[in-house]
């Protein structure tokens, strides 16, 4: 539900970083590769389009590679592009 179902990696810049975290209760885990990072790795799997996957498909897709449990998106990095349209201060 909410913004993971409504983007896919096709709408986000190939170079911003994704922040997974492994899920809670879980080691603890992180990762932050970017977009074009994600797609190829699913590229890679033989996972055909991948870049019109949804972020919560990309999520149930994920698993951590130490514990093996889910991988959850905490969140996409743009805070960057957000800070230029909030302006100077
Ligand atoms: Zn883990």
């Amino acid at each position: 539900m909410g913004w993971k179902s409504e983007r896919q990696l096709l709408d986000l810049d190939p170079g911003l970083r994704i922040e997974f975290n492994c899920e809670p209760g879980g080691c603890g885990s992180a990762a932050k590769p970017t977009v074009e990072e994600v797609i190829r790795k699913f590229a890679a799997r033989g996972v055909e389009e991948p870049q019109q996957l949804y972020l919560d498909e990309v999520e149930a897709r994920l698993t951590c590679r130490n514990c093996r449990r889910r991988m959850v998106i905490l969140n996409v990095d743009e805070d960057q592009a957000e800070a230029f349209q909030g302006g100077m201060p």
